[in-house]
């Protein structure tokens, strides 16, 4: 659907087909204040998907507050390159940092019905709308509010899987990029002066909640791949054994495994 199909179909609560099809339907006066009001909303720039308050993603549902990063079809890729890794695990233990809306990890919880996971954010608001979706999909999921690591114990519980999706735009040019980022959490785009901090932090501290063999599966933005497997490379702790570009081109995902020495 496209943008208008969207808005018009969610306010007025109807398919894509019956508007092409119930011609003789007339607009309430209600009805039509709210498209106004979205339209309105949407000319300013306010991206679509926090005036609907929800998106699709994975097939399904997610409702969305500006609290959250809305979620971008390039991080299916991501959760597919999991759901791909955690298969031939029974029982995978995954953890998902910086969680937002949860799409990640109400996606894996719905598609690997023997998981256990565990999902993190900075954002006490964020973890709000994350237990939400898992409640309206009827998943369990462990949320917790922490800066990546920070709040989770070095236990003996350690994960098969660590996913993210993290900050990875430079400071300066998020407000170069598209004005409707302007709309979204900066916390959940703003990396720091290189935009690698997050990597950073995430590689130097992963291998203590991963299993040996464990993986390390992030999402990468545009020109990054190198830098971050230099990141990799550096720790001397993971192999790199998998990208996985996106349906652009370009390499978006990194699978690294945890190496089973050391
Ligand atoms: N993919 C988002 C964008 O390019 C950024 C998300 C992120 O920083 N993880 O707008």
């Amino acid at each position: 659907m496209n943008e208008a199909e969207l808005l018009f179909s969610s306010v007025l609560n109807c398919n894509r087909m019956s508007l092409y099809l119930d011609r003789q339907r007339l607009l309430t006066n209600d009805e039509s204040e709210a498209i106004a009001l979205a339209l309105k909303r949407r000319i300013a720039g306010e991206p679509l998907e926090y005036i609907l308050a929800s998106t699709e993603f994975m097939g399904l549902e997610f409702k969305l507050s500006p609290d959250v990063l809305i979620p971008r079809p390039e991080t299916e890729i991501l959760v597919e390159t999991v759901i791909r890794q955690a298969r031939a695990a029974d029982n995978a233990k995954i953890l998902d940092l910086g969680t937002g809306s949860g799409c990640i990890a109400v996606s894996l919880a719905k598609f690997i019905s023997d998981s256990k996971i565990t999902a993190t954010d900075i954002s006490v608001k964020a973890l709000e709308i994350a237990a939400a979706n898992a409640g309206f999909h009827n998943v369990k999921i462990n949320f917790l509010c922490s800066d990546l690591f920070t709040s989770l114990s070095l236990s003996q519980y350690k994960y098969d899987i660590i996913v993210s999706n993290p900050p990875y735009i430079v400071t300066e040019e998020i407000w170069q990029l598209q004005p409707e980022l302007q709309y979204e959490p900066l916390v959940a785009l703003d990396a720091g002066p290189d935009g690698l901090e997050f990597y950073r932090r995430i590689i130097d501290k992963a291998p203590d909640h991963l299993e040996k063999g464990g993986f390390l599966v992030m999402e990468m933005g545009f020109g990054q791949r190198k830098a971050v497997e230099n990141i990799f490379k550096k720790s001397k702790k993971f192999e790199i054994i998998e990208i996985v570009a996106d349906y652009n081109g370009i390499d978006r995902v990194i699978v690294a495994r945890r190496q089973t020495g050391g």
